[in-house]
């Protein structure tokens, strides 16, 4: 008998969409990406509040790093779609000259999104335009510690787009580990390396192709040769974002005694300048999102020592910007994700040696490098690796949907934005179309074989754009 599951019915009426193939058309996908761009236009204010309610986050942040960044992905999946959506034709050799040779991006079918709590939007809608623009039919699990945004998605999400081709699904822990025993063609998750690790297992056991946006440490680099001032300012304000709960943040800086003295005035300056004498009553720093990832972080305050900041307020769930020197790779603060407005520095004798550092460890989500010389960036580009790079700034890559972005190694698998969303969520279908007659033609590779038969298909198969002087 099977388990009584609350999204059976949801799920069945989804595979049924998928198996009549009603979702396929541009037409249809058209419709969903519209009723999308409604969504966000219609309900600015309220995922604005939404945000602010979870993560205390400014309509300004909200705006740039959630809504207006979904709505340029579903702009440019509408402008784009027909053209995503062709036929790719391929290169051909001698024996195939006469068939028709092309890659056709169909969809997976049923596709899972499980999102995570910090960027509760742009992390469960810039997926979903990728999977609906590839024509699938959606289950999306958003996270469930972003309480009043998941409300917002699936209460009124729903509304815009067909149930018959998407749904919402909540839960937790549990329940997720439950809806992940089910069979789906793809699942696409961002969150933790621990939960990817789930998931993934999960996914193995119905052979379910993933996309894992993990996340890790990102480590920025600064050289002796910097302008203190203007390096403070960068990583202040995309370490202090969002409170520091950003997956491609810059978590720990390494760099040498000289450029860390010059640094803490230029990173103090910066902070006050950004959130005033008191950071707490700036409306401009967001908090963080629970209780436990709170005290985890208070926790995190007490490796090193303190050279900016320090502060907390549990009732409020706030943490001053905080720089931390001294400390050791041994400490916690070292060990895990930050995932707060903590930044840590870490002291190395030379570039090479930073370089080295970055290599003991697992391979970031993003990474970065500030110098006043292009060829200092673009040797720890060369002597490193990490999902994303930036020179002399911080996560300005991954606003470019013209870039894939997406981690190595543990930092995740796969890679998502723009037309790379289109085709991650696009099976990759290889066709040969061949005409039925000209079997003369053909005939010459069937036994009985001989050498003569053997230097004609060698020569005929040679791949194009080789020696093949032939064609
Ligand atoms: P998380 O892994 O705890 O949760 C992510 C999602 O998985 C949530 O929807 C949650 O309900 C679900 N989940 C949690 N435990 C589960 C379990 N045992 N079984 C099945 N599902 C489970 O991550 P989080 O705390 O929400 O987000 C923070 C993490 O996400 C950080 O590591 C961060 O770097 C990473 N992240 C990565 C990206 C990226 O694009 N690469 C973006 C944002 C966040």
């Amino acid at each position: 008998m099977g388990r009584m599951v609350p999204w059976a019915d949801t799920l069945q009426r989804l595979r049924e969409t998928v198996s009549t193939g009603r979702a396929k058309p541009a037409e249809f996908r058209r419709v969903q990406l519209q009723g999308l761009e409604r969504f966000l236009n219609d309900n600015k204010q309220l995922l604005q509040e939404a945000l602010a309610e979870d993560l205390r986050k400014s309509d300004f942040e909200s705006e740039v790093s959630e809504i207006s960044i979904s709505l340029a992905e579903v702009k440019l999946a509408l402008k784009n779609l027909r053209a995503w959506m062709k036929d790719e034709k391929v290169s051909k050799n001698l024996a195939t000259q006469l068939d028709s040779a092309f890659i056709h991006k169909e969809p997976y079918g049923l596709v899972l999104i499980i999102a995570p709590w910090n960027y509760p939007i742009n992390l469960t809608l810039v997926p979903l335009v990728g999977a609906l623009a590839a024509g699938n039919c959606v289950v999306l699990k958003p996270s469930e510690i972003s309480r009043s945004t998941e409300k917002v998605l699936c209460e009124v999400l729903p509304r815009y787009l067909d149930p018959s081709c998407f749904a919402v699904v909540l839960g937790g822990p549990q329940e997720t580990g439950q809806l992940l025993e089910e069979k789906f063609d793809y699942i696409f998750f961002t969150g933790s390396p621990r939960v990817g690790k789930i998931v993934m297992s999960a996914a193995a056991k119905h052979l379910t192709p993933v996309t894992l946006e993990l996340g890790g440490k990102n480590p920025c680099y600064v050289h002796d040769d910097c302008d203190p001032q203007t390096t403070a300012n960068r990583v202040a304000f995309f370490r202090f974002f969002n409170a520091g709960q950003t997956c491609v943040a810059p978590d720990y800086l390494l760099c040498s005694r000289e450029m860390q003295e010059r640094l803490l005035p230029a990173l103090q300056s910066a902070i006050t300048r950004f959130f005033g004498a008191d950071p707490q009553v700036s409306p401009d720093l967001g908090r963080i999102i629970s209780d436990r990832h709170f005290q985890r972080l208070q926790g995190l305050l007490r490796c090193g020592r303190v050279a900016i900041g320090g502060q907390s307020d549990p009732q409020d769930r706030y943490i001053a910007p905080t720089v931390l020197v001294d400390v050791q790779e041994t400490e916690q603060v070292m060990q895990e994700e930050i995932f707060g407005p903590i930044l840590p520095i870490v002291m190395v004798g030379s570039m090479d040696e930073a370089i080295e550092f970055i290599r003991r460890r697992e391979k970031p989500l993003a990474l970065y490098a500030f110098s006043q010389s292009s060829q200092v960036v673009r040797r720890v580009l060369a002597g490193t690796s990490s999902g994303g790079f930036c020179g002399n700034d911080g996560f300005m890559h991954m606003t470019l949907a013209s870039l894939p972005f997406g981690g190595v190694g543990a930092s995740g698998i796969g890679h998502y934005h723009g037309k790379f969303s289109f085709d991650t969520f696009s099976h990759h279908r290889a066709c040969l179309l061949r005409p039925s007659g000209l079997e003369k033609v053909y005939g010459l590779r069937y036994p009985p074989y001989s050498p003569g038969k053997l230097r004609l298909l060698l020569t005929a198969m040679e791949t194009p754009g080789c020696s093949c002087t032939l064609l």
